[in-house]
């Protein structure tokens, strides 16, 4: 029987088969996974970021501050969390991997296409990619006896033991490694160990070189768990990690485990949202600069496109919607479900970031009709304190729309992160209307 996916497998080996640890210049010029700042999220993301912002074959750092808001957003970290390092690591990851070539300070050029085109094309494929990189650089140094040693040990000690041969057997020129001594030369070859101890349903290794009795997780192979944001309730940005095929990574990888994982009967696939969510953000930045262009497409070479499309940034605002408010339009009361849109109160193009564009607290379900008023504050507003509808003087006389006189929203709506919303509509209704009189 054909192995599955093989030609994503095969093309991933070619890349890798000629890579060494001796290939490593130094900690930021050209790297192999150090740790899990190199994490396959990251990759996924920085990657997908080059492609949308590269120019021909050239990427150019030359908007830090947009890099750092991509990730601090996509990431959900606090405004001042310094992450300059995620793109810097990922670059370096893929210098090491003769993906692109530093041609200046800020200035990448970018030497093979299929490297960018799977990393960027799914959470799955960028998790593969670094298994059969690891699994390449085992294999080279001679390493992966030792694993194997550490898979088949079947007791906690024993597995310990195999961990503690591995780490000195880890032949590098780096000298953090080389000295036993230094927490280094058991931190760096963590992440690596982990990446393969995911697939192979390995214990997990801890920072201190402790090998533990809890089996590696996807959280532990992710660097994007922890979402927090102050004093704001978040909706979960890094649930598309619930997604993450295993099956479809099992199967693709099948030939390359070191332990015996029970078979597949069928491919589960559906992630699309960690593109969605990456991509929203893109559209984000593309909206502020006032260009107009398609999400790029990928090429779909190295897709898996049998998935079903569940979840999307938009369907995850209106779901959000109907859990948490009333299914009727709080203008005008009309109720029929289907008709109802998730209106957002902010537009989407004018959003700062993800998480305004997901928060149901910056929607309103609406009939088509309170929504075409309501959309980009073109006829209505709603003030932020009382409720209270505001109607532009074009439509004070037209008979359809009297029933907006004197009319005031539930107050139940005006919470405290929605009035946040209403006030950002009710102050554009106001600059965009600038001859209403009140
Ligand atoms: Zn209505």
């Amino acid at each position: 029987m054909a192995q599955f996916n093989q030609e994503l497998t095969d093309v991933i080996l070619e890349k890798c088969q000629n890579l060494s640890l001796a290939n490593q210049v130094s900690k930021t010029d050209g790297r192999f996974l150090a740790d899990k700042s190199y994490g396959f999220d990251t990759m996924f993301f920085v990657t997908r970021y080059i492609q949308r912002f590269r120019f021909g074959n050239i990427y150019r750092r030359d908007n830090i501050a947009r890099e750092n808001e991509y990730i601090r957003d996509l990431f959900c970290l606090r405004p001042a969390a310094q992450v300059k390092n995620y793109f810097t690591e990922g670059l370096a990851l893929l210098r090491f991997l003769n993906a692109v070539k530093k041609i200046s300070n800020s200035e990448y050029e970018i030497i093979d296409e299929d490297i960018l085109e799977i990393y960027s094309s799914s959470f799955e494929n960028a998790y593969i990619f670094h298994y059969l990189l690891c699994y390449s650089i085992f294999k080279k140094h001679g390493l992966l006896k030792a694993y194997n040693n550490f898979c088949k040990a079947a007791t906690l000690v024993d597995k310990q033991k195999a961990y503690d041969k591995y780490v000195i057997l880890y032949d590098t020129q780096d000298v953090r490694i080389k000295n036993p001594n230094k927490l280094w030369s058991i931190f760096t070859p963590k992440y690596p160990m982990v990446i393969l101890n995911y697939a192979n349903r390995q214990n997990m290794v801890a920072r201190t070189g402790k090998v533990s009795k809890l089996q590696v997780t996807r959280k532990d192979i992710a660097l994007n768990v922890k979402g927090n944001r102050a004093n704001l309730e978040l909706p979960k940005k890094n649930s598309y990690l619930d997604d993450l095929s295993e099956s479809y990574i099992i199967e693709t990888l099948r030939p390359f485990l070191i332990t015996e994982i029970e078979k597949y009967e069928e491919i589960k696939y559906t992630d699309e949202f960690s593109v969605d969510v990456a991509d929203t953000k893109l559209d984000m930045f593309d909206a502020r600069d006032n260009v107009i262009r398609r999400r790029k497409s990928q090429s779909n070479k190295y897709k898996y496109t049998n998935g079903v499309k569940t979840r999307t940034v938009q369907g995850e605002f209106r779901s959000g919607l109907l859990l948490k408010t009333p299914h009727i339009c709080p203008v005008c009361g009309f109720s029929y479900r289907d008709f109802l849109i998730a209106s957002h109160i902010k537009p989407y193009a004018k959003c700062e970031d993800t998480y305004d564009a997901m928060n149901p607290n910056n929607g309103l379900l609406m009939c088509p009709v309170c929504d075409k008023l309501f959309e980009s504050a073109n006829y209505i507003t709603i003030e932020p304190s009382t409720g209270h509808v505001i109607h532009t003087d074009n439509i004070d006389s037209e008979k359809d729309f009297q029933y907006l006189h004197g009319k005031t929203i539930d107050y139940n709506y005006i919470d405290c992160e929605r009035r946040h919303y209403l006030k950002w509509h009710y102050d554009y209704f106001m600059q965009k209307h600038s001859s209403y009189s009140n």
